[in-house]
């Protein structure tokens, strides 16, 4: 077997290794009894065990050194030995001590967060907190950055993204949003029938027909009911959505439903040739979330979306909807309010949120401020850009999971993903003629296409700022949000 192929083989097999306790796990988040949960944890642990076994195998180094110079290689051989490389010398930057104290520190700060979360007490969760963010400084010293302890951690979520390219981005969010906001709001609507009884099965059957509308392949994937929903991949013939159904809130499952159905076009749109390499891998967290955004936003929130759907949804739930008028309906789905909750928050707020975690993940990196002091921070941020006083920790600093689990850094990817979304959107809308009548008419085949041929189809080919000038011409900017957000808001009746 030729080098090349060898490579391949060992990356295939790793990634049987992970697609299997991606199974595992997706079991568990599912079907899995209750009672399961102690053994699955140990499963998981000797298939991770084996998977890092093998993706730090000495051999591989050997060959990823010998292969990365090989010009026999074509474009696409050439770019998955760039990628495993520089994973494998990323891989090889932690020593094991310091693996094993991260993932102890993470289990007990989970566990503390949940703890402080449920009691309303910060300083339960503070101790580990502190420990946690100590080991994030040692592991951006250990992978090493140039100028910013915290565009190590950015890395990992979204190789090559800066706190220097960030900042202009929240700038004008800042700038050019909180103004916006308050400009739009409040907004005169009545929403409360999005809160009346709309029985689960109704729901489910609805949100069923949204996803095969959209393409999404129900012969290469599932859906089915978590407390959170999420998309998890196995290889692209076999992608899974969950959703989550509240019978007294219709918001839950619509767009839960929508925005992991974006998450998984994606997914099945990757080759599947190249299964287990980086070609056959989204380009990054930020490139994933602009495609869930894309049809969340863009699509599922549009007037034109619901032309189509409303008169569908509305003979469903009749004694709910039969006297709410279309432009009341999108109203509704759209409306922007202030909130402490970023889950809950609407497509326009919702990037405070993230500006404001982005902004205190910095100043801890940067050792301005301390773990103690980060509810206070965290209250007068709220207040400062969404104008609202904080009710207590849980509802406020304590409410994301991220932190517990030592993911610094991730945060940006989801307000990059709906700048990106909104960008690929305008170019969408300029190179497919008549988009807006195909959506209001319920159909997204042309739309899906594009998707595939300039995103899906190229894995991690290009890389995302790459990809966003091939397709529209410039790098990630914050106008086209800023543009949709104006057409959307200033248009509304
Ligand atoms: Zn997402």
């Amino acid at each position: 077997m030729n080098q090349y192929n060898q490579y391949k083989t060992m990356l295939q097999k790793a990634a049987d290794i992970n697609y299997a306790s991606a199974v595992l796990q997706w079991d568990q988040e599912t079907y899995m009894p209750e009672n399961g949960a102690s053994m699955r944890a140990r499963q998981l642990a000797t298939l991770a065990g084996y998977a890092h076994e093998l993706s730090t195998d000495k051999h591989l180094g050997v060959l990823l050194n010998e292969l990365i110079g090989d010009v026999k290689l074509d474009g696409q051989q050439q770019a998955n030995i760039r990628h495993s490389l520089k994973d494998y010398k990323q891989r090889a930057k932690y020593p094991a001590a310091f693996v094993e104290e991260m993932s102890l520190a993470i289990s007990k700060a989970f566990n503390s967060w949940h703890e402080a979360k449920t009691k309303n007490d910060f300083k339960l969760f503070q101790p580990d907190l502190e420990k946690l963010v100590d080991l994030k400084l040692r592991e951006a010293d250990l992978l090493g950055y140039k100028e910013h302890p915290y565009d190590a951690l950015l890395d990992q979520y979204e190789h090559g993204l800066t706190v220097a390219q960030i900042k202009p981005l929240f700038a004008d969010v800042r700038n050019q949003l909180v103004d916006f906001v308050k400009q739009i709001t409040p907004m005169k609507v009545d929403s409360s029938f999005m809160h009346l009884h709309y029985p689960k099965n109704e729901q489910w059957d609805f949100g069923m027909k949204l996803l095969a509308d959209m393409g999404y392949d129900f012969k290469a994937g599932r859906q089915d009911m978590s407390s959170h929903p999420f998309t998890t991949n196995f290889n692209s013939h076999d992608v899974r959505v969950t959703t989550r159904i509240d019978e007294n809130n219709l918001h839950e499952m619509i767009w839960s439903t929508i925005h992991e159905g974006g998450h998984a076009l994606y997914e099945q749109g990757l080759l599947l040739e190249n299964y287990g390499l980086p070609m056959g891998e989204a380009v990054s967290l930020g490139i994933h979330e602009s495609q869930s955004r894309l049809w969340e936003n863009n699509v599922g929130r549009s007037l034109n979306y619901w032309k189509h759907y409303y008169p569908i949804i509305q003979k469903i739930f009749t004694s709910q909807l039969g006297n709410v008028d279309l432009n009341t309906f999108y109203k509704a789905m759209n409306e922007v309010k202030p909130s402490f909750i970023r889950t809950n928050a609407d497509e326009l707020t919702y990037h405070f949120h993230i500006m404001i975690r982005f902004e205190i993940e910095v100043q801890l990196m940067e050792q301005k401020v301390k773990v103690s002091e980060l509810p206070e921070l965290w209250n007068a941020l709220y207040k400062e850009y969404l104008g609202i006083d904080v009710p207590s920790v849980s509802q406020g600093v304590l409410q994301d999971v991220h932190w517990s689990h030592g993911s610094l850094g991730y945060f940006p990817t989801y307000s990059i993903g709906s700048f990106y979304a909104a960008q690929f959107f305008a170019s969408a809308k300029k190179q497919i003629p008549g988009l807006e009548n195909q959506l209001a008419t319920g159909n997204y085949s042309e739309l899906l296409q594009w998707l595939r041929t300039n995103i899906h189809v190229h894995g991690k080919l290009y890389s995302a700022d790459e990809l966003c000038n091939r397709i529209t011409g410039e790098s990630l900017n914050f106008k086209y949000f800023m543009d949709y957000a104006k057409e959307k808001y200033l248009g509304m009746k």
